[in-house]
């Protein structure tokens, strides 16, 4: 048995990842899927968004399938903050990657750009806050020792977030990053021209690279924003800072047909978090048309970071085939609701499943 843990969440999260899981499982049997109620019903309910005891449990799984948290009846932060980057941050998942693949028949083009996005620091340090006074700063962990000093007065208030990244988790980053970055070009992007802590950013990116002996070439954040929209064509991989990441990462999902084909995995030394981009959707949640492709590909991520290849490849090639043929979702255009389109790709790969044995 494989055990996976799933937390569908909120929203649109919670009508596809189930029936995602079943699909895996009519590929696959020895898949068994592991739930938990990690949502924002359940802390409107109890005010609990994830428990020690719940991130104990996740620990011991290689992989966790994750789908959307949001509710417009939680304060915004409470639960990215409480729930998805304490995840990421308990489980020191410290690289993600996002894919944007497009199809040519939903697109048109043959975007193939995947960005590998910095996951722990930067300016989600989690430090931040304002004042008046003057602040005394002291951050000591195993990661960090300093102390600053720095004075705001009543007229001239200071809010600040502090950015930061630090050599230990640099180096780890960017010796994953190019072991995935396996073909085409890797562009390293930064603002080192305008920002200082990223000449740290560029002296680690280029020291990994010839250990990993991977050919790059730097572009700064600003111009490669430009550069992709000119020319997507001219990128593989992109390796980014966590806050450029995201940013560039929706850029580029866009390209590629939107948040619906966007998949993406957060993984670090011991466990894994796959989900798709997008989040809950509140506008569209409950009516069955929402695009599920995103989920489809995060699952498909999370099967070849387990080395269940085989499965993998059946739904890939499903996926492929079906929107070839014309199976579209609704959200491009087509008749396919959400469990519509589900069950052709499950069709498909009992065919191809057939033709295989
Ligand atoms: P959250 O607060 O959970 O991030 P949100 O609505 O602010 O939710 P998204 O869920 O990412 O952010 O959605 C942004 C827009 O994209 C919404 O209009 C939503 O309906 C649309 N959208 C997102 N995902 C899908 C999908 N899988 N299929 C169709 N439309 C989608």
């Amino acid at each position: 048995m494989v055990d996976i843990a799933v937390i569908p969440g909120d929203g649109i999260g919670k009508e596809i990842i189930p029936r995602v899981c079943e699909m895996l499982y009519s590929v696959d049997q020895s898949l068994n899927f592991v739930y938990y109620d990690i949502s924002s019903q359940r802390y409107i309910n109890n005010g609990i968004t994830v428990t020690d005891k719940e991130i104990n449990d996740l620990k011991g799984y290689k992989s966790i399938f994750f789908g959307a948290i949001g509710d417009f009846r939680v304060k915004p932060g409470i639960m990215e903050q409480g729930v998805i980057l304490k995840l990421r941050k308990e489980l020191d998942l410290y690289i993600n990657i996002r894919p944007a693949i497009s199809f040519k028949k939903i697109t048109g083009n043959e975007i193939n750009i995947t960005v590998l996005r910095e996951n722990m620091e930067d300016f989600y340090s989690g430090i931040s806050g304002t004042f008046t006074g003057t602040k005394k700063f002291r951050k000591q962990d195993g990661m960090y020792n300093y102390d600053i000093d720095i004075s705001g007065t009543a007229d001239n208030a200071i809010y600040y977030t502090l950015g930061m990244l630090s050599e230990r988790n640099l180096n780890r980053f960017f010796k994953k990053a190019y072991e995935i970055a396996d073909s085409g070009i890797i562009t390293v992007t930064d603002k080192a021209n305008a920002i200082e802590m990223y000449s740290l950013w560029r002296e680690i990116a280029g020291k990994q690279s010839s250990i990993s002996k991977k050919k790059i070439n730097f572009e700064y954040a600003d111009s490669l924003a430009y550069n992709i929209i000119k020319n997507p064509l001219k990128y593989t991989y992109i390796i980014a800072p966590n806050l450029y990441g995201d940013i560039i990462s929706d850029m580029t999902s866009s390209l590629a047909g939107g948040l619906g084909y966007a998949p993406s995995g957060n993984i670090g030394d011991k466990n894994s978090i796959f989900e798709p981009v997008h989040g809950s959707a509140p506008d569209i949640a409950g009516r069955d048309i929402a695009n599920p492709v995103a989920s489809i590909l995060s699952s498909i991520m999370m099967l070849k970071h387990i080395k269940m290849n085989e499965p993998a490849s059946i739904i890939e090639k499903s996926l492929k085939n079906i929107i070839n043929d014309g199976i579209i979702p609704i959200e491009s255009g087509g008749p396919y609701t959400t469990s519509g389109f589900i069950n052709q790709v499950v069709k498909r790969a009992t065919l191809l499943n057939n033709e295989v044995e």
